[in-house]
């Protein structure tokens, strides 16, 4: 006998499915910027800038010089998993690219009104046309374009009532928008980026293609950070552990701040990685007399097999091979240096 209230299993519509998977990807607008401006540097863009409208959920627009699309692939640009990075999946161990899902854009159609308008070097006008659910809205329009593309997405989360009631109550968007911009720039520092809300004349971050990481650390957050850091270097090529690279800057004795910032780039993604950033607090915490959480810019290079880059919707964390190893070396290496710096100056201040 069946309970009449037993759950029938039922499949649910594509357009259902896509919208949730959208979700995942595309969580705030930060997250859609981030997937934007990676698409730029994908395409081998030189200046990347970006505008936005009330936090990003009326508008945001990024625009850069890169390669263009291609007429051709306008129809399926913003079909899900449709890529031009990626062909198959060992292809993800060494894939250099930002992006390799070709998820970013298809999501944002299911959950935004995109617009895209771009160009390809060769080419006399630009193309434009807007998505909706994956697919094309019209065939694309001729227009003036200048070299790159620039993409519009426009209202995001209309169809999702409970995220945009959320994200307007939150209202701080537009500061996570800045922030992950600056990240870039410092990382990026051969790239000129500038991040302003729609219609405003200043932007609040501006930088122009430079080979001084310092400078660039300089004009995204000022002179306080950049007269207050240490340079950090290691190479390890002990291959019993796992060969890997470091360079950075960290913040010395001088620095004060409440609150830790840290910039990390793991094979040139901007990625988070908890372990290393309390690795770090803690090394601050015991080193410094005054406990300032430290600044610190760190870009750590690994054989692109040690490093999984497919963990998370977002990509914003990716797992390590040997992870504990790496920490302690880094751990270690910090607080020498800083050990030192601070023996420096206090000799400096006896004599
Ligand atoms: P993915 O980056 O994972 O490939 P996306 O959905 O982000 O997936 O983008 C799909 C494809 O659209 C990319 O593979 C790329 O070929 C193209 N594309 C997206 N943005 C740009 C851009 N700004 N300039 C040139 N091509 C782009
Ligand atoms: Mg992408």
């Amino acid at each position: 006998r069946q309970p009449k209230e037993l759950p029938k299993i039922r499949r649910l519509h594509d357009s259902v499915v896509n919208r949730i998977a959208a979700g995942e990807v595309i969580q705030r607008p930060v997250s859609a910027v981030k997937e934007l401006v990676e698409n730029s540097i994908d395409a081998r863009s030189t200046a990347i800038n970006v505008a936005v409208k009330d936090g990003g959920l009326k508008l945001i627009q990024v625009s850069d010089d890169g390669h263009g699309i291609r007429y051709e692939d306008l129809p399926i640009l913003c079909e899900r998993h449709t890529t031009s990075k990626l062909s198959t999946f060992e292809d993800l161990q060494s894939i250099k690219s930002m992006g390799f899902r070709g998820e970013a854009l298809a999501s944002m159609t299911y959950v935004a009104h995109v617009t895209v308008t771009t160009i390809t070097n060769g080419q006399l006008h630009g193309y434009r046309v807007s998505y909706k659910d994956g697919a094309m809205e019209h065939e694309p329009k001729a227009c003036a374009a200048v070299k790159g593309t620039q993409i519009m997405v426009e209202n995001l989360f209309y169809n999702m009532v409970a995220r945009r009631k959320t994200l307007q109550n939150s209202a701080d968007d537009y500061s996570k928008i800045v922030d992950l911009l600056s990240r870039f720039a410092i990382h990026h520092i051969g790239l000129s980026f500038s991040c302003r809300k729609h219609g405003a004349a200043r932007a609040d971050v501006h930088t122009v293609a430079t080979s001084s990481r310092l400078d660039a650390i300089k004009s995204v957050y000022g002179v306080s950070v950049a007269h207050n850091l240490l340079k950090v270097e290691a190479q390890d090529d002990d291959p019993s552990s796992s060969i890997f690279e470091m360079n950075g800057f960290i913040s010395n004795s001088s620095y004060s701040a409440k609150k830790t910032t840290m910039v990390l780039f793991i094979n040139d993604r901007l990625v988070e990685c908890t372990a290393l950033k309390r690795a770090m607090e803690v090394v601050y915490a015991a080193t410094l007399p005054k406990a300032s959480k430290p600044f610190i810019y760190m870009a750590i290079t690994l054989p692109p097999e040690h490093v999984d880059v497919n963990v998370h919707p977002t990509k914003k964390e990716v797992s390590l091979l040997s992870q504990e190893v790496i920490i302690g070396k880094i751990q270690s290496l910090v607080e020498s240096k800083l050990r030192n710096s601070n023996e420096a100056r206090t000799f400096q201040e006896q004599t």
